[in-house]
């Protein structure tokens, strides 16, 4: 049944007075894009006390580069996602904000919507989630940035799930921003569904890799309640990578990290609101599944050589980025600070996350908020 009486709707232009609306009213259903909210509401299957719209506040949306990290608004869209500059550095992210759904619905759908995406609302069940930015993400090891009116926490977005898949904030609290270290470009997504066009992944893929760290993570989703990460895999190939001559020397390294990956797969949980919906697949098709995306995903990433120089050329566009960004950002009047509360100065407990995951004791330097509102 179709939503018949008005609901109040906020629709706040700043953060500070959406934070309050939100402690003052903990009822308020949070609406970014509406991509799934707006479905449920069709359907009468969602009765807020009234909406609050963050889609008109300026310090949620955008990209902030600074020296170690790239900080994502959480309303900015998919569409936004895969801009050609951002793909440039993170390429994984960008290719994994194109496999959501329909070109239209990307230009409304955004990263905090498909993250909190299958949120409890209310007293119903909890709606089936798509968050295949999710295993991005992960494999990226970043770290969401979560606000209510008195307090910040950033918390690595695993820890934003409880084991059954659950998305655990609090009453009144709003994601702001997503922190992600800033990669150099050898990554890459994949998604396997069971039909073409959007849908529900059978498996979704991600690879990072750092070659200055030479670090390897790699997680898979779309096979239980939150996705995982496979670092025996990582750890394994970050021996078998001449990383001085940015070549991979044996072609049978690419078969075997894609076996071990495949091996990391879990039996799917269909307790939880994630696994459910393709809990029919069979065990062995995803596990072939995994071994092609694994294999495709490294070739494409680490080649069996020549790839230093790909590797200069991502750091040269990075710095580029940096440099262009915060011109551009006056020059628009956007606002300079990203909704972050200032620089990460110790390590922030990363829960099952080595590798990449170690990298959290970042430092961002001045044009952080300093601490506001805290
Ligand atoms: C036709 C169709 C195809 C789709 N295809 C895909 C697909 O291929 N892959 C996929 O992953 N998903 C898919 N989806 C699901 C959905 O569109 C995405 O998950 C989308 O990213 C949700 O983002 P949104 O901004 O529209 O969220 P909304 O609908 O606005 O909100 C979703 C949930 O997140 C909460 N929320 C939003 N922003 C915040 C925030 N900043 N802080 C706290 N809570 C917040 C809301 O309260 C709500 O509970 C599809 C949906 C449709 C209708």
């Amino acid at each position: 049944m179709p939503v018949s009486t008005p609901v109040a709707a906020l629709r706040p232009t700043e953060l500070e007075p959406a934070v309050e609306a939100l402690a003052a009213q903990p009822d308020l259903c949070v609406l970014a894009g509406g991509t799934e909210l707006m479905v449920l509401a069709n359907a009468g299957r969602l009765r807020p006390g009234g909406f609050l719209l963050i889609d008109r506040i300026p310090e949620l949306r955008g990209v902030w580069f600074t020296e170690q990290e790239v900080i994502i608004g959480a309303a900015t869209t998919c569409a936004d996602l895969t801009h050609p500059d951002l793909r440039a550095v993170l390429p994984a992210l960008a290719q994994a904000a194109r496999a959501i759904g329909s070109a239209a619905l990307r230009t409304r759908a955004t990263l905090g919507g498909n993250l909190a995406s299958g949120k409890r609302l209310g007293g119903g069940p909890a709606p089936l989630p798509g968050r295949d930015m999710l295993t991005t993400l992960i494999a990226l090891g970043a770290v969401a940035v979560c606000r209510t009116r008195h307090d910040w926490r950033q918390v690595p977005v695993a820890g934003l799930y409880a084991r059954d898949g659950g998305v655990q904030l609090q009453p009144g609290e709003l994601i702001t921003a997503f922190r992600l270290p800033l990669g150099t470009g050898q990554q890459g997504f994949m998604k396997i569904g069971t039909r073409g066009g959007p849908g529900r992944p059978v498996l979704t893929l991600a690879l990072v890799v750092d070659p200055s760290t030479r670090q390897v993570a790699c997680a898979i989703g779309g096979h239980g309640p939150v996705p995982a990460r496979v670092d025996h895999a990582g750890q394994w190939l970050q021996a078998h990578v001449d990383w001085e001559a940015g070549a991979i020397p044996d072609p049978g390294t690419y078969q075997t990290f894609a076996r071990l990956v495949a091996e990391g797969l879990l039996a799917p949980l269909t307790a939880g609101p994630a696994g459910a919906s393709t809990s029919r697949i069979p065990d062995e098709y995803r596990r072939q599944a995994a071994e092609v995306c694994a294999r495709r995903a490294l070739v494409r990433a680490l080649p069996p050589s020549g790839w230093l120089e790909q590797v200069k050329q991502y750091q040269i566009k990075a710095e580029l980025m940096r440099a262009r960004s915060a011109v551009e950002r006056a020059e628009r009047g956007l606002p300079q600070a990203p909704p972050v509360p200032g620089p990460i100065t110790g390590p922030i407990n990363v829960p099952g996350l080595g590798a990449l995951g170690a990298r959290t004791d970042i430092t961002i330097p001045a044009q952080g908020n300093g601490g506001r509102a805290q």
